[in-house]
């Protein structure tokens, strides 16, 4: 479904991306970890075209991602993103932060793009949250809402950068059950994250980068029991 070949960037002389190979299957949750400043958000927001690159190709379905205008709109429609930060409507409704999209871009109507839009919010725990401001909700229901609201658009896959990382420890966990629920569902996910225990119960894939190249590739349990690489063993030392 997703398909980079030979991926480069640079930000003036520093080589953020590295000769990046790497597919992802529909269906496939592919995690990705390594130390700060290694490049995991740079690919995320490239996959996504929120970042430009100076070789190689990004595909999704086969087709290269669309430069501009209307087709580019539609990518990021198709391909949605969960960030740290929620990045949601402060003035806007709980609802009408999920129904935003659907509306303006895609000329749903209001009525139906209402309905699924509550039914989303069912399908994160939130229904009985739909008229609320985002501030009159916790970090973790915030978050549910961001998922609920890149879901709004039917996306093909979708991406998240390190969605618990702003999140207390005790909401970190209803967010991963509704990561595990979209994976569970089939749904083509990367995601970067430093919960192991989602990379481990939920992962197909683990890819870890290091100085913008992608160091390994593999399953979880060849990955956590035995890391190939000095420095994939050294960051897992330091995190678990
Ligand atoms: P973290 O774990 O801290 O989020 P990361 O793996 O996501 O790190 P990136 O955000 O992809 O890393 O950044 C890769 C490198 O590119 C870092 O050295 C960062 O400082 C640099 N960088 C990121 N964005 C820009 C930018 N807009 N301009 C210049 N340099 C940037
Ligand atoms: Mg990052």
């Amino acid at each position: 479904l997703i398909e980079l070949r030979g991926v480069n960037k640079h930000y003036g002389k520093l080589h953020v991306l590295r000769d990046i190979d790497l597919t992802v299957g529909r269906g496939e949750v592919v995690v990705v970890i390594g130390p700060s400043g290694s490049g995991k958000s740079t690919l995320c927001r490239a996959i996504n075209r929120l970042e430009t690159v100076e070789s190689g190709s990004i595909k999704l379905d086969g087709r290269p991602l669309p430069e501009e205008g209307r087709a580019l709109a539609q990518l990021r429609a198709e391909v949605g993103m969960v960030f740290q930060s929620f990045n949601l409507f402060a003035h806007k409704t709980v609802l009408a932060n999920v129904m935003l999209a659907p509306v303006k871009v895609r000329k749903q109507k209001k009525d139906e793009a209402a309905r699924h839009a509550r039914e989303l919010l069912d399908r994160v725990g939130l229904a009985s949250q739909a008229d609320k401001y985002p501030a009159q909700l916790s970090g973790g229901q915030q978050q549910r809402v961001a998922i609920a609201r890149a879901l709004a658009m039917d996306p093909k896959a979708l991406l998240f950068d390190e969605p618990t990382s702003a999140l207390d420890p005790e909401m970190i966990n209803e967010v991963l059950e509704v990561m595990r629920r979209l994976a569970r569902d089939g749904m083509t996910m990367v995601v970067v994250t430093h919960e192991m225990g989602f990379a481990r119960s939920a992962a197909n894939r683990v890819v870890f980068m290091d100085d913008g190249r992608i160091v390994e590739d593999r399953t979880p349990e060849e990955f956590f029991t035995a890391p190939r690489s000095e420095r994939a063993k050294d960051f897992l030392s330091k995190i678990l």
